[in-house]
């Protein structure tokens, strides 16, 4: 079957999955603060049709499938999905919130998914119910703790806003001494209803230096990024773990994208900022094939950032609109 090559010549090998717009947390950063109006069920994918889709994505070349979300634990079928999914010859990855994985330990076992994105944005309960809008932290750092026993390895996704949380890139990166984890510091993105603007994003820059000053310059080692990695990786000399920034706002990674996304109702997006949506799964549901939605989704994938690649248009709020939220994007 024909690969996914997009017109800039880009293959296309990783498909993330958002399970649902539900979420047991509230990120500021993420949902907007009237919260988002929830999709009738039927027009969600079922278990079903997520392994339909994500078969054919295989048979076009797919080889790692994320799932996310909203948080993909809270789905009632969150174990159904991950087995039929793992019956397929891809890697699978998960980003999660951590909540409730306790409850997943043994299906994500047998599914041979070792590494989990946990997200967390604060190691203070207090700062982490500002942002999150639930007292959860300790919920949180107990099924990290009873993850790490179990021999998954841990990659900490940490949103930085500044002036709430940019305080902690030190301790943060400090939990990476003695453990094999990674911490992910991500850029702050603009989506709809998140009331984003430029200042308020803690760039890849000021997050070096931070780290630099605390550390010394000598002591910060930049590693070879895996191909089509979106992170800059980099390690504190003699630290078990690593560190990475996510600078999709300061520093796009657009050249080597190989991600496509499908929404929980089945649309397929080609970019995270672009607002254009292939409708897969009316097609599945008519008995017709999808092919076509994907290769028009492929073939109007701009070069960069949905085409907001000057950085004026990116910064400019008034153009993510009309894109939907993160939590129902997908991130
Ligand atoms: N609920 C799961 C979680 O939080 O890990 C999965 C979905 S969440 C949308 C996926 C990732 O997107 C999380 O790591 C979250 O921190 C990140 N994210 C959400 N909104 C963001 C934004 N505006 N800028 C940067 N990252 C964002
Ligand atoms: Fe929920 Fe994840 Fe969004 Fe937070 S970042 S509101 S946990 S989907």
């Amino acid at each position: 079957m024909k690969p996914l090559i997009d017109k800039h010549q880009r293959t296309h090998n990783y498909l993330r999955i958002s399970l649902t717009e539900k979420c047991n947390l509230r990120c500021t950063y993420c949902m907007p603060a009237e919260g988002i109006p929830l999709m009738p069920a039927a027009h969600l994918m079922s278990a079903n049709e997520i392994f339909e889709i994500a078969s054919h994505f295989v048979k076009r070349g797919v080889d790692k499938i994320r799932l996310t979300g909203g948080e993909p634990t809270v789905r009632k079928d969150f174990n159904q999905i991950i087995e039929r999914l793992s019956s397929l010859p891809v890697k699978l990855a998960l980003t999660t919130n951590g909540l409730t994985i306790h409850r997943h330990i043994d299906v994500l076992k047998k599914a041979n998914v070792d590494v989990i994105n946990i997200s967390i944005d604060s190691l203070d309960r207090e700062k982490f119910k500002k942002i999150t809008l639930r007292d959860k932290y300790e919920q949180l750092e107990e099924n990290m703790n009873l993850l790490d026993a179990q021999g998954f390895r841990l990659k900490l996704n940490v949103v930085l806003l500044k002036g709430i949380n940019d305080d902690e890139i030190i301790p943060f990166i400090n939990l990476s001494k003695d453990r094999n984890w990674q911490i992910r510091f991500i850029e702050f993105m603009p989506f709809d209803g998140n009331n984003w603007d430029r200042s308020k994003t803690v760039s890849l820059e000021a997050i070096l230096k931070t780290a630099e000053s605390h550390y010394g310059s000598t002591q910060i080692e930049r590693l070879k990024d895996a191909a089509n990695d979106t992170a800059k990786n980099y390690k504190v000399e003699g630290f078990t773990g690593s560190f990475a920034i996510i600078s999709t706002v300061t520093n796009p990674f657009c050249d080597s994208c190989n991600r496509l996304r499908l929404t929980a109702d089945g649309k397929l997006k080609n970019c995270l900022f672009s607002s254009g949506e292939y409708d897969l799964l009316s097609s599945l549901r008519n008995g017709e094939s999808f092919d076509r939605e994907i290769d028009i989704a492929l073939s109007n994938k701009f070069a960069a950032r949905a085409g907001l690649d000057d950085p004026n248009a990116f910064n400019n709020p008034e153009n993510h609109k009309d894109n939907r939220s993160m939590i129902a994007i997908g991130g």
